[in-house]
């Protein structure tokens, strides 16, 4: 089993290569992003809950996003046996500890985060691309500016974090999604 998670900023494109990491090694993916706009889509009491922090570029609650990532965990256990991509999760210190009790307590553990490396300017370019093409209500020019304030305030410090854990493999992140891809593969061929 080979559990990562996948590190970097808004629009740095974790989405994107979690796709070829699923293709190249049949990794189960977790996207909290993707979990919670499903929750909104379907109209749900957490959805409700998560829209008022998702429009305004804030985080949900740490307790809160812990206990959701710890059901899907569970619901999805028959389907995680070659390992798991977390993507956009932990996004808090507080969440990365949280992550090493959950893995813990189903036997798991975290072989490496891989953390991909954009200037401000080109997440900033990429998300207001993306707003246009996808419609996702919080690539708007003044939510993109916040969640970018809160990655560097709440979620950032997560990288020394994880190199102080021995884990975090470093990706320069604003190249081709190819050229990215493969340098993806050399850190997770060296952490296996
Ligand atoms: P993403 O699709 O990963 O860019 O997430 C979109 C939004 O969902 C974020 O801006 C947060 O508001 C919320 N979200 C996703 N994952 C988390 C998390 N691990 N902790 C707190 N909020 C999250």
């Amino acid at each position: 089993m080979f559990n990562l998670v996948i590190f970097g900023g808004p629009g740095s494109g974790k989405g994107t290569q979690s796709d070829l990491l699923i293709e190249e090694y049949g990794l189960f993916h977790i996207s909290t992003g993707a979990v919670l706009r499903d929750q909104i889509s379907r109209g749900t009491e957490l959805g409700k809950i998560a829209d008022s922090f998702i429009s305004g570029g804030n985080l949900i609650p740490d307790d809160l996003m812990v206990s959701i990532l710890g059901k899907v965990l569970d619901e999805n256990a028959d389907k995680i046996d070659k390992g798991v991509i977390f993507d956009g999760f932990p996004r808090t210190i507080e969440q990365a500890k949280s992550l090493t009790t959950l893995l813990g307590e189903r036997n798991m553990k975290l072989n490496t985060v891989i953390g991909l490396e954009v200037d401000d300017a080109e997440l900033t370019k990429r998300l207001i691309k993306r707003g246009q093409e996808s419609g996702r209500s919080d690539d708007n020019a003044e939510t993109i500016k916040k969640r970018l304030e809160v990655y560097h305030k709440q979620t950032s410090p997560l990288r020394d974090y994880y190199i102080g854990e021995g884990v975090y493999a470093a990706i320069e992140g604003n190249g081709t999604i190819a050229d990215i891809f493969a340098d993806i593969k050399v850190a997770v061929e060296k952490a296996k």
